[in-house]
């Protein structure tokens, strides 16, 4: 059938209709639990109530005036933020990938009149594996041949070294570097944990150079460790935090820049900025997600779930259904044994009996349901996980 639709996705055929909860249900009214979570942007669930609430009560009051003109929930909501995870600045954008390329530009900026390297000299270093979106500047610095294919001449300025080793990435330093970018847990690659002390050797490598650490908490933060922030489970802080996905409450693409007001402060009236950046319904809606992980039991949620999630995937590593399997909280990577069929067949088997999950590069699964889970679904997706891998 001839399609309109642009090819640059090849979802499970699977036409879905509505949404509650962890659970949706498809065109023909079969249900499935959703174990993908839109990535993390659905961490509270399909339609949590609360949020649905906020939206439509702001949508009958105000819903965009864009930043020429300032609206009664903005400067609250930046408070909020920075109140929830201990800033002092914020700076809303709407995707993941704007709030990465606002603090590539904050991060620049205080680099040149700040940190004093020379002008156009800057550099940044980041991980092999990274995955912080699609614009040209950060597909640049990805080594995912799909992602930039194609897609150059690429931006200068950007070091990639390997994920999980401090000792390469202090080398990487000198005195143009402004800032290290990291996924403190990096989710497309395959929810890939660092070793336990990396991300404490760079802070401290930050630190002795004079360097900010960025850490891109997009899908890692707000609760999918079992901790607010997935830094928090090293005791480490970032000068810059980036977060996205479950900030908009699976209702509305919201991301901001969290952190320390002597970098943000730098982005002076007319240096940067979005039309629907911190508009009055993505404030509104993530003033409610704020309510939400205030509350502390997703948070405490993910980690007891996680907890037992990871408990049952070691069962089913130990028992040679799976080769690997990684991750903290409702967050897991799995690697299935090429014998057991491509991530994407296992997708399919799952679909078939009510499962969805996302396969990532070629055999990794990846678990990340709905913080709101009920244990006994959890229980039972992965009953069916486990049918499958044995063929059952
Ligand atoms: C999803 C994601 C992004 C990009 O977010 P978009 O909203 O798709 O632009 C950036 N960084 C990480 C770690 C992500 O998981």
């Amino acid at each position: 059938m001839k399609s309109f639709l642009a090819p640059n996705y090849e979802p499970l055929p699977v036409t879905l209709v509505e949404g509650e909860g962890a659970w949706v249900t498809d065109a023909d009214g079969v249900r499935y639990l959703d174990l993908l979570a839109g990535y993390s942007a659905l961490n509270f669930g399909h339609r949590h109530p609360a949020l649905v609430a906020a939206a439509k009560t702001q949508l009958d009051r105000l819903t965009l005036t864009s930043r020429a003109f300032d609206h009664e929930l903005l400067e609250r909501f930046a408070r909020e933020l920075c109140s929830l995870l201990g800033a002092s600045m914020m700076l809303p954008m709407n995707t993941g990938a704007e709030a990465v390329e606002t603090a590539i530009k904050a991060a620049r900026t205080w680099g040149y009149e700040v940190k004093g390297v020379p002008e156009d000299r800057a550099t940044i270093v980041v991980a092999s594996g990274n995955f912080h979106g699609r614009t040209t500047t950060i597909v640049s610095f990805s080594d995912d041949d799909d992602a930039r294919r194609g897609f150059g001449p690429f931006a200068p300025g950007f070091r990639r070294v390997p994920f999980g080793d401090a000792a390469a990435l202090a080398e990487a330093i000198d005195a143009t570097t402004v800032a290290v970018l990291l996924e403190p847990i990096q989710g497309e690659a395959g929810v890939n944990v660092p070793p336990a002390g990396y991300l404490r050797a760079v802070r401290e490598a930050c630190d002795e150079a004079g360097v900010l650490l960025v850490l891109d908490e997009i899908q890692s933060g707000l609760g999918r460790t079992g901790t607010l922030l997935a830094a928090e489970l090293w005791g480490v802080r970032a000068d810059l935090t980036l977060l996205g996905k479950a900030l908009g409450g699976g209702i509305l693409p919201v991301s901001a820049v969290v952190g320390d007001s002597a970098v943000l402060r730098l982005l002076t009236p007319g240096r940067h900025g979005s039309t629907f950046g911190g508009n009055p319904l993505a404030c509104a809606v993530g003033l409610a997600v704020i309510d939400l992980l205030r509350r502390g039991d997703f948070v405490a949620r993910s980690r007891v779930l996680g907890e037992h999630l990871h408990a049952r995937l070691d069962e089913l590593v130990s028992s040679g259904l799976l080769k690997e399997s990684r991750g903290v909280g409702l967050w897991a990577g799995l690697d299935v044994d090429p014998g057991r069929g491509t991530g994407r067949e296992v997708c399919e088997a799952l679909m078939a009996r009510g499962v969805l999950m996302k396969d990532t590069h070629g055999q990794t699964l990846r678990i990340a349901p709905p913080l709101v889970i009920r244990k006994t679904d959890l229980d039972s997706a992965l009953d069916t996980l486990t049918e499958v891998l044995s063929g059952r």
